[in-house]
């Protein structure tokens, strides 16, 4: 399951990672363990066997408290009862775990990170999340926070981050920074225009995406930019970790090779070159599913160990 603001996204995997079935629901607050339960159950009766429950949040998870320790997006998640309410009520082994580490580790089994044994995931969208698959397991650190890459400093002067920091990658290449990025410029520069780009007043990151595929020039140093950035990120995981293989993944993703070549060019041109040498760097391939099928593979294999 993955849990985002309004909306709760459950699938039904099997032993291999295949969706059998999903449910979507719309949630509050108030209902959150309520709605799991009711979709768990709803999927229960198709299999009869259900095994545990991967729980994903947009939020630092303590492993070793099963405690949410911060979640801007979704606050009503942090408090100690959380992890037993939801066992209680679905009558099931629970796994919560952070959205990213989830979908690192469905990349990991079954998308773009087969086959590799160290890898790093990225995913980039209204937030920038990563996290590490080391030798085949998540590394989540001493207590569950590994990979936060969205906040490191790209920037040491620059905008301030909803973590407390200034400049972070997070401030920059996020889909509502693109936003705000592509806004500032177009509100210094007269000769661009909303309506020449095809935009309308509020512009999303995906529309940016798709004027640059379109080939409109101004979009497409948007996201040209944005690449710069986040390549910029995954130079300094490269110099740190050696990794094999690393997984990008999230909506801003979604324009495709437009944004992966210029993360690609600006690691290479940043990263000491033995490491970038030793490193894919790949788009990731499950799309939104990543995280319902990286929680559901967790809570699987956590179950059976
Ligand atoms: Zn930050």
């Amino acid at each position: 399951m993955h849990v985002t603001g309004q909306q709760l996204r459950a699938a039904l995997i099997d032993g291999t990672g295949k969706i059998l079935e999903t449910r979507d629901a719309a949630i509050s607050p108030e209902n959150t363990v309520e709605r799991a339960a009711t979709v768990a159950a709803d999927l229960g009766s198709k299999t009869g066997n259900v095994l545990a429950i991967g729980f994903a949040i947009p939020g630092l998870v303590n492993r070793q408290t099963d405690v949410v320790s911060l979640s801007p997006d979704l606050p009503s998640t942090i408090r100690d009862g959380l992890h037993s309410d939801l066992m209680r009520a679905t009558g099931l082994r629970v796994e919560l775990e952070n959205d990213a580490n989830a979908a690192a580790y469905g990349e990991f089994k079954v998308g773009a990170g087969r086959e590799s044994r160290d890898m790093f995931y990225m995913m980039i969208g209204n937030g920038i999340g990563g996290a590490i698959i080391l030798d085949g397991k998540l590394w989540t650190g001493s207590s569950g926070f590994a990979g936060e890459v969205g906040h490191i400093t790209i920037d040491a002067e620059g905008l301030e981050c909803v973590c407390g920091n200034t400049g972070c990658l997070e401030t920059v290449a996020s889909a509502p920074s693109i936003v705000r990025r592509a806004r500032e410029r177009l509100n210094r520069d007269s000769t661009s225009s909303l309506s020449r780009l095809g935009l309308t007043k509020n512009f999303t990151a995906d529309d940016v995406a798709h004027q640059a595929n379109e080939g409109d020039d101004f979009a497409l140093m948007m996201i040209e930019r944005t690449g710069k950035y986040i390549g910029t990120g995954v130079a300094s995981v490269i110099n740190l970790l050696n990794i094999e293989r690393i997984v990008l993944g999230g909506g801003v993703m979604d324009a495709g090779q437009l944004i992966l070549n210029p993360i690609i060019q600006e690691a290479k041109r940043r990263a000491f070159q033995p490491c970038f040498e030793a490193t894919q760097i790949v788009a990731a391939k499950l799309g939104r599913d990543a995280i319902t099928i990286g929680a559901a593979m967790l809570a699987q294999d956590a179950a059976l160990s």
